[in-house]
């Protein structure tokens, strides 16, 4: 019982474990926020560094030198990015007019993709072969440059849900119809639809005729 008669060292002794510990639980918890942080990091640009086609790293004239690839933030009115500059210009007007009805609803139509090169397309293929493990798989959601058409100029890929929520129910009278059951984003034009409404829905692009080759 030697410690009775020594209080003070004990006390000390408590007090600089407190401290450590104080200490340790600082380092931990700013270990802990570097690691969300970083993580979110890694999830907004997965290769650590910002995509192809990124904002600033194109300049005017360029359009088509990234391939269509986008970042997501684009609209349906930033023409100087190629995706979007190099659709078919009447599917891009009926975009625009669209858009700007659905201005008045706060609603915004992003691109997630647009028009693509056909090296673009063919990466996008090999990159769904390995995802879904199978050609005939990947087929039920990415096209061959052959066949899309994304290189076409003919198809974009829209967000958000609310954007592409709206078209479904007023699309048609742009002529905006949605093709595929099993892609809720992508739109086509069919100037036919103003009249007749959109045609009926293909489950996958593989009921697509456009498809075979
Ligand atoms: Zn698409």
């Amino acid at each position: 019982m030697i410690f009775e008669h020594h209080p003070s060292p004990s006390r000390r002794g408590i007090r600089s474990a407190f401290l450590i510990v104080l200490a340790l639980g600082a380092v931990l918890a700013a270990t802990a926020m570097v690691g969300v942080f970083g993580e979110q990091l890694s999830a907004a640009w997965p290769q650590g560094t910002p995509p192809q086609g990124a904002p600033g790293q194109g300049s005017p004239g360029s359009a088509g030198s990234d391939g269509g690839r986008t970042t997501g933030d684009a609209t349906v009115f930033d023409d100087e990015v190629a995706a979007v500059a190099n659709l078919d210009p009447e599917l891009r007007d009926a975009l625009q007019r669209a858009a700007t009805d659905a201005a008045g609803e706060d609603l915004v139509f992003l691109v997630n993709s647009g028009w693509r090169s056909a090296e673009y397309q063919d990466e996008l293929l090999r990159d769904a072969v390995v995802e879904y493990g199978s050609e005939a798989e990947a087929a039920r959601w990415v096209a061959t440059a052959d066949t899309s058409p994304h290189v076409q100029g003919d198809a974009v890929d829209l967000g958000p849900f609310d954007a592409t929520y709206w078209l479904s129910q007023h699309g048609a009278a742009y002529g905006l119809c949605q093709i595929y059951a099993n892609e809720s984003w992508h739109f086509e034009l069919r100037p036919e639809a103003v009249e007749d409404g959109c045609p009926d829905l293909y489950a996958d692009p593989t009921e697509d005729p456009r498809m075979q080759r």
